[in-house]
């Protein structure tokens, strides 16, 4: 393991990293970016041209783009070269899923196939299984789907009734039940799916080859958008699916889908920054060429103010992505050797880190969303176009809101995991959050005499940090085991929580890039506005979760906390904006 201090997953509360800790993307090598590029050349000579005909729902079509980026190698790369991949680090895994993550559509099939379509079985299948299985979806020969969703079981996906049932020779399950929502139905070849054993009270996973006997694949949705990707509902009746695939053991299904959905969630929180870049680029060529009022619209206050958020909501994103991927490829190492196999190892430190993995999904979804959304508005009526892509564009990032957990689940998840890893004695949230309170009456701001910018910029993240464990404090007091039922104000510490992990992330970057080649006035610049912007959502969803836990005698006190903790010095941030818009403009292109 690099000799680096690795957080646990959670930890960044109530601990701190040296910028030097954190990986950072103005650090990828030679390699990974010429990976980066041949997934961009993929994109440009065979997704784009495609886009009009794969958005028909042409299968065929969609089949055939992701055999050729099969061809190409692109599916291997998270599988170890003895399974016919190519084993690239998480960082690099994470990368492809970026730069990946401009193909609209094929986007989605495309990591549909290599996370949840693939990785269940190399993660937790056996020897026979990867090499029967794995070997050919690395390749493409093969393509995968994941089938968790029924139409009774969404986000409570342990209460599916697919069912499963040793035949009477022992020689097979037989399996009955319905699937939907399936990314990839009509044209997988490899099905995981989840069902439940005789009366088993969790699920238990298994692959299906699709050509079995009494499977049935229904149409294609019609959807709101990714019109490209096949998804379609799967039926399943008296299917004999050998006892030989089973993954993993009888009951672990649960298990299975939820590291793998911590994979994904990732995997998602990189794909959306590929699709953010493009739309960037799009909003500001568009703005460099339109007139109106006789000049460019993209000298209006109001649009730089649009475009330098997106670009700023990006960055920050970005910046929190690769810092865990970093920290799970660190942890990767040592769990294989901990688990003494490979897949089972990565998918634990993956797995690992499910406080961030929830937060980047919902934190790049929104993100993308945001910039999508700001894409049309930037276009005006001709956003509102078919005929242009940050039309598609929008209608394409509504989906990840939804799938991988709707956020609403991925926001309990932060803060739910958070705590209960707390409670395991993984770090010592609740000594540190009692020790604040009970020192509640002296919080202050904490400012010093000639702190440094980066001084100061910390502070205000340590300060963050305190006013959730106030929080957390607070609600957990008053409704101890209620607190399940109180999701608001859990959504208001999981607001805090992902602002500030994000916050933190870009401070480190722009910290360490300072550190590196001084040239960094425009970093500072977005960092100003996020700090700003961030102080704003801490103190906002500390004083509605006040309200909801503190009596008369203690709200003011927290109250006057809140707003020392949430204080960050007045910057010009419509200046910085501008200064962020201007160099967006200039290179009319996203190359932050
Ligand atoms: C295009 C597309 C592709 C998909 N691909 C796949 C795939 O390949 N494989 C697969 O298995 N599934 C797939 N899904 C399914 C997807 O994962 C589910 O749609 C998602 O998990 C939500 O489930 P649901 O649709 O049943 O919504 P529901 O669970 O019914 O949720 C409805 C609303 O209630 C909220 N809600 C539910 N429970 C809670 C709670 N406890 N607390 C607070 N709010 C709650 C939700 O957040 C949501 O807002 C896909 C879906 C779509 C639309």
């Amino acid at each position: 393991m690099e000799n680096i201090k690795l957080l646990k997953s959670g930890e960044f509360l109530v601990r701190e990293v040296e910028a030097g800790d954190i990986f950072i993307p103005e650090e990828f090598n030679e390699e990974q970016k010429m990976i980066a590029r041949t997934c961009k050349d993929f994109l440009d000579a065979e997704v784009y041209p495609n886009l009009e005909k794969v958005e028909k729902s042409d299968r065929e079509l969609m089949n055939s783009i992701l055999k050729k980026s099969g061809e190409l190698g692109l599916m291997g790369i998270s599988i170890p070269e003895d399974l016919g991949g190519f084993g690239q680090s998480f960082v690099t895994q994470m990368l492809v899923a970026e730069t990946t993550g401009a193909g609209y559509s094929f986007s989605v099939a495309y990591m549909a196939h290599c996370g949840i379509g693939t990785l269940p079985i190399m993660y937790y299948g056996n020897k026979e299984q990867r090499e029967k299985y794995v070997t050919k979806l690395a390749t493409g020969e093969y393509l995968g789907a994941y089938c968790l969703t029924e139409p009774g079981a969404g986000s409570d996906a342990n209460s599916g009734k697919t069912n499963a049932k040793l035949s009477e020779d022992g020689q097979h399950y037989i399996l009955n039940g319905q699937k939907m929502w399936i990314t990839n139905a009509g044209f997988a070849d490899i099905l995981t799916v989840f069902a439940k054993i005789d009366n088993d009270r969790v699920l238990s996973a298994f692959i299906v080859e699709s050509n079995s006997e009494g499977v049935v694949i229904g149409p294609d949705e019609h959807k709101m958008g990714i019109k490209g990707s096949s998804t379609a509902q799967i039926y399943f009746t008296d299917v004999k699916v050998p006892v030989g695939n089973l993954i993993g053991k009888r009951g672990e299904g649960f298990r299975i889908a939820l590291s793998i959905l911590h994979m994904g969630r990732l995997k998602l929180g990189a794909n959306v920054l590929g699709a953010a870049k493009k739309t960037i680029t799009d909003s500001v060529k568009y703005a460099n060429e339109r007139k109106q009022f006789g000049v460019l619209i993209s000298t209006f206050g109001a649009l730089k103010h649009k475009m330098a958020q997106q670009v700023i909501r990006q960055y920050a994103t970005e910046s929190a992505v690769y810092r865990v991927s970093h920290d799970i490829d660190t942890l990767l190492h040592t769990m294989i050797e901990d688990c003494g196999d490979y897949g089972r190892g990565a998918i634990e430190a993956i797995s690992h880190y499910a406080v961030e993995a929830a937060i980047l999904k919902v934190v790049g979804s929104e993100m993308l969303d945001f910039v999508a959304d700001e894409a049309v508005q930037i276009y005006g009526g001709m956003g509102y176009s078919a005929e242009m892509m940050v039309e598609r564009g929008y209608r394409d990032s509504r989906i990840n809101r939804i799938f991988e957990g709707t956020n609403e689940i991925n926001r309990l998840l932060v803060v739910d995991t958070a705590m209960k890893r707390a409670m395991k004695g993984e770090f010592d949230l609740y000594g540190e959050a009692e020790k604040l309170y009970a020192d509640l009456n002296n919080i202050t701001d904490g400012i010093k005499a000639g702190e440094s910018y980066f001084e100061e910029k910390r502070r205000y993240i340590r300060n963050f940090k305190k006013a959730i464990l106030l929080c957390i404090h607070g609600v957990t007091k008053k409704f101890g085991k209620a607190l399940v039922h109180e999701q608001e104000v859990l959504n208001n510490v999981a607001e805090m929580m992902m602002e500030t992990y994000i916050s933190e992330s870009m401070e480190l970057r722009v910290e360490k890039l300072t550190g590196s080649n001084g040239h960094t006035s425009l970093y500072k610049d977005m960092l100003d506005v996020n700090l700003f912007d961030t102080s704003d959502v801490i103190r906002k969803s500390a004083l509605e979760a006040i309200s909801a836990f503190s009596d008369a005698e203690t709200c003011p006190v927290l109250i006057r906390a809140i707003e020392n903790l949430s204080r960050v010095a007045c910057v010009n941030v419509k200046d910085a904006r501008r200064r962020i818009a201007d160099k967006l403009i200039e290179d009319n292109e996203y190359k932050f």
